[in-house]
């Protein structure tokens, strides 16, 4: 478990790769995921990286028993995932059961503002590393969902990108003595795959120069469908900007301009002039200051920016 592999090529080769890869007994279960690179290579630079561990987590995971079944939240497939959200959304089960059942975004924030499952409450957190559901008092997070929920009797449904964070995160909560933890199997891509947008709203974040995917861009004709722009219209309402909460349509985060802070948030046109950019008006002072980025771009490096302001700076 805990093994990833992100890769981005052809759709041809890719697709030859999975096969070869799937022949080896020891990666013949893989649950493989395909998403289209929108404007040309999704990862344009080859980097061969061996981390210990995919997630961070405070304190480190090494403690936590991530091999021992019991201790494991029960996956559930996308398709019984829909169906315990529509019971969530109808009440059914709660009346019937007297159980309560509740959706946990095991992402960051920004993840979320650009798309969730509906009735996720926001999580209040900028890292996985610091996520901290269901471990500290009303006093300390009055915000927490898990506050004062009974462990015995709380069904908690745990969602995340492709299920790695919950893997971790549901150790933490079962070693706090939550009884009944469900995870999304392969996470959201996966689920957007199987069951296309039911329940969901928005786009996926993605950790990668993409940044936001419409769930279209999952389907089962994902490779072909790559081709041409995905045209299901994407539902925008919730979005908002990160400065004014106005209302926004574009479910693309920018980075502040500040290198410094580099924050990914949403923002709406006029904000981002009158903050040259940046998230917040401390931000505008700062010493690093980049220019500000134009249109869906990436900031590049920061000696770009640095050496143009030398260049351009008077002779004296
Ligand atoms: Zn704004
Ligand atoms: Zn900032």
């Amino acid at each position: 478990m805990n093994k990833e592999l992100t890769r981005s090529g052809p759709s041809k080769d890719a697709l030859a790769y999975v096969e070869w890869l799937k022949e080896d007994d020891r990666f013949s279960d893989l649950l493989v995921q395909i998403s289209p690179a929108i404007n040309g290579h999704a990862f344009p630079k080859l980097k061969l990286q061996n981390k210990p561990s995919l997630v961070q987590y405070e304190g480190g995971i090494s403690h936590l028993p991530l091999l021992d079944p019991p201790m494991r939240a029960k996956p559930l497939e996308p398709s019984e995932w829909k169906r315990k959200l529509n019971d969530l959304t109808d009440g059914d089960e709660a009346s019937t059961s007297g159980r309560s059942c509740i959706l946990l975004d095991v992402r960051n924030g920004f993840e979320w503002d650009v798309g969730h499952f509906r009735g996720a409450p926001r999580p209040e957190v900028d890292c996985f590393r610091n996520t901290s559901f269901g471990l500290s008092d009303e006093k300390e997070a009055p915000s927490d969902p898990l506050i004062n929920v009974d462990k015995e009797k709380t069904d908690i449904l745990m969602y995340c990108t492709g299920g790695i964070r919950c893997d971790v995160y549901s150790a933490v909560l079962r070693q706090r003595g939550f009884k009944n933890l469900y995870t999304l199997k392969g996470g959201v891509s996966h689920y957007l795959k199987e069951e296309g947008t039911a329940e969901w709203v928005g786009n996926l974040f993605v950790f990668d120069s993409r940044l936001s995917l419409p769930p279209a861009t999952y389907g089962n004709n994902a490779v072909d469908e790559a081709r041409e722009t995905p045209v299901t219209p994407v539902d925008t309402s919730f979005a908002r900007c990160y400065i004014c909460d106005s209302q926004i349509q574009e479910l693309r985060h920018r980075n502040c301009a500040n290198l410094d802070c580099n924050r990914l948030f949403l923002c709406c046109a006029e904000c981002i002039v009158h903050l040259k950019g940046c998230c917040c008006s401390n931000c505008i002072t700062a010493p690093r200051l980049r220019p500000v980025l134009q249109g869906v771009k990436r900031y590049e490096k920061w000696h770009v920016y640095r050496d143009s302001e030398v260049q351009n700076a008077p002779l004296i």
